[in-house]
């Protein structure tokens, strides 16, 4: 928002805003598959959404060495299988499947063979279903989408600092300096997520505002 030309901010507003600070990246990638991944589990086949972290000690371990830019070869692998339950993510007789893991952010490591590795050990076989992939790391996810500061996909970290206060401390975060502009992205409060509430309060910010007679 910084970079945005003719905004009317004072600089203290805008060393404030300077300070914010980012989470982890991600690594994401996406298959052509021939075939559902072969989870072992049943439930893990029945779930559009499967989180793959196999201890309570590995994911610990994995998301910890993230936050001192380091990886451990065991991730924690956040796996999406839509084409299993919606006809329209795949060609006829074929499935789509894709997966991210938390990297430091800013990362340009490949991790393809670790994330298919984690998957593999979960789904024997998988490795074998596979017709095609591709990957992005987070230099590639923020060429795609700029909001995905160093491959942050919460717009901004999300710790005690700043679960509440985002991208400042203010009781109006989703207002600025400048009368004109408000802020309603995951870097406003509550933060990450496709729930939508941080544009719902800030329209309900501009309503109370600039309409007199807005009482919800
Ligand atoms: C791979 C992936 C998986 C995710 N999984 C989940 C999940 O399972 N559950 C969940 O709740 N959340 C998930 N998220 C997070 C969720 O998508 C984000 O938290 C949410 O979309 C943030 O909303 P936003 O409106 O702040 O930003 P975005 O949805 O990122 O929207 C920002 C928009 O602004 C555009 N833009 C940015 N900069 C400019 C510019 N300079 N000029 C013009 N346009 C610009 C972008 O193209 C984009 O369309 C995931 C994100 C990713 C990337």
């Amino acid at each position: 928002m910084l970079k945005i030309q003719g905004l009317d901010f004072p600089d203290l507003y805008r060393s404030r805003l300077g300070s914010y600070k980012y989470g982890a990246g991600v690594f994401k990638m996406d298959w052509a598959l021939s075939q559902p991944i072969p989870f072992t589990s049943e439930k893990c086949r029945r779930a559009g959404t499967v989180h793959i972290g196999f201890t309570e000690d590995e994911i610990e371990q994995s998301e910890e060495q993230i936050h001192n830019k380091k990886m451990t070869d065991t991730p924690y692998v956040l796996v999406a299988q839509h084409s299993n339950f919606d006809d329209s993510r795949a060609p006829e007789g074929k499935y789509t499947a894709w997966a991210y893991i938390h990297v430091p952010n800013g990362s340009i490591k490949d991790f393809t063979t670790i994330v298919e590795n984690q998957i593999e050990r979960a789904a024997p076989g998988f490795k074998n279903c596979i017709l095609d992939r591709s990957t992005m790391n987070t230099v590639q996810l923020e060429a795609w989408n700029p909001n995905l500061v160093g491959g942050d996909i919460n717009g901004g970290k999300q710790d005690i600092t700043q679960l509440f206060t985002r991208p400042i401390v203010s009781i109006s975060p989703y207002s600025t300096p400048d009368e004109r502009v408000y802020i309603c992205s995951s870097s406003t409060p509550p933060g990450g997520g496709v729930h939508g509430m941080c544009g719902y309060n800030a329209a309900r910010k501009v309503l109370k505002d600039h309409f007199q007679d807005f009482s919800h």
